[in-house]
């Protein structure tokens, strides 16, 4: 692929936060960005140079997104995977197709990976309510819905039968998976990044810590052993080759009691657990996006400081704007916020990272702020 180069335009499909940062890394390195995101207060679409406020399978607005970008990316795995296909009759499209269709349905992600001899909880497809086969074995479980789940939205907790079709009911009998509930010694990510010629660069693995569902803090590097961390980049790096993959990818993994990984999910895009990449990498997650998407050489993952990133949500601005003076005098700590207008309990506004000489000065330090917030 002949590369992209500073001055051209990209093109953006979703305007949230991973597409503002993205747009961010975009503008320093003196490329354009068009936006297509039908919300019309899109965090993205504010700051890119052009925003086309439409539906993501409005034909016309695909046709101009087509013409006038150079190469393709998105920051959200629900985009209509045909939506992908048709894109790419224009030109490079990252990640392609195939890849989305898989993240973005949890039954296909979970035959995926089955398929391919990758280790994930023990599930069974709960598409009717007339054929659930036998699942005891899955209990306790939680039910998660195949599509458009995010955040711990759209699953439920379940021990019985009957809890399990009420739950599916009340979820509008749309397709879901049941998942065994799992002992979770922790939770880690790998975010990596292939290149149009196959070459991969692996991020320090995180180790991620979830309240209510939500990811809380991301803690860089993960207190893991070294060969628990390998294991987990070997496998994503496979999956990345296996899915001829071009772009940033995600693999979220369980660590069980037994130290054995299973993989939870997969994401086609940056993710919330490597935002910490923008402060404490040389080269942040969104401009390797940037690097993949353009057919540039990948750019060095080294972490040059131990990092730890806390996710500011919608519910510490219930009682008006949080005091951010504590935080501004703590002099290695970072504040992003997104520019969102209305601040729900549980959006996502923004996120802090301290870096530290050691991890458990970084997590010390950035607990405290935390404190100081809420
Ligand atoms: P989302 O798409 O909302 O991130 P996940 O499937 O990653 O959904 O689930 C969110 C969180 O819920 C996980 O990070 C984990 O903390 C918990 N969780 C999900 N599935 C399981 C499971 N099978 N066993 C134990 N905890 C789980
Ligand atoms: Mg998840």
């Amino acid at each position: 692929m002949k590369p992209i180069l500073p001055g051209a335009m990209l093109g953006l499909l979703g305007g949230g936060q991973l597409g503002r940062m993205f747009t961010m890394a975009a503008h320093r390195m003196g490329y354009q960005v068009t936006v297509l995101d039908p919300d019309a207060d899109s965090p993205a679409g504010r700051i890119a140079e052009q925003f086309i406020c439409k539906e993501y399978t409005d034909q016309t607005a695909l046709q101009q997104l087509g013409a006038q970008c150079a190469a393709i990316t998105t920051e959200f795995e629900n985009i209509p995977a045909d939506v992908l296909s048709a894109l790419a009759s224009f030109g490079t499209v990252s990640p392609d197709a195939q890849s989305v269709a898989i993240a973005q349905n949890r039954i296909a992600e979970k035959c995926f990976l089955q398929t391919h001899d990758f280790s994930v909880a023990p599930f069974a497809a709960i598409e009717h309510i007339d054929c659930v086969d036998d699942v005891k074995h899955l209990f306790p479980g939680l039910l998660k819905v195949s599509q458009f789940g995010y955040d711990g939205k759209g699953q439920r907790h379940v021990n019985s039968k009957t809890e399990l079709l009420d739950a599916f009911v009340e979820m509008n009998s749309v397709p879901c998976v049941l998942e065994k509930k799992l002992p979770l010694k922790s939770e880690i990510s790998v975010i990596l990044a292939r290149g149009c010629d196959g070459l991969t660069a692996i991020f320090p693995v995180t180790e991620n810590r979830h309240v209510n569902g939500i990811l809380d803090i991301s803690i860089a590097p993960a207190r893991i052993s070294t060969m628990l961390a390998k294991q987990a980049c070997d496998a994503a790096e496979k999956l990345a080759h296996i899915l001829q993959y071009q772009g940033v990818l995600c693999v979220e993994f369980f660590v069980l009691d037994d130290n054995r990984l299973v993989i939870n999910e997969i994401a086609p895009r940056p993710h919330n657990s490597g935002h910490y990449t923008i402060d404490a990498c040389i080269t942040s997650q969104f401009e390797q996006q940037l690097r993949a998407l353009c057919g540039l050489p990948l750019g060095n993952v080294v972490l040059h400081h131990p990092c730890v990133m806390v996710n500011l949500l919608g519910d510490l601005w219930q009682k008006g704007t949080p005091d951010w003076y504590y935080l501004f005098e703590q002099s290695f700590a970072k504040l992003h916020l997104y520019d969102k207008k209305v601040a729900r309990p549980g959006r996502k506004m923004g996120h802090f990272t301290v870096l530290g000489a050691s991890v458990d000065e970084a997590l010390k330090n950035a607990l405290l702020i935390q404190q100081h917030l809420e």
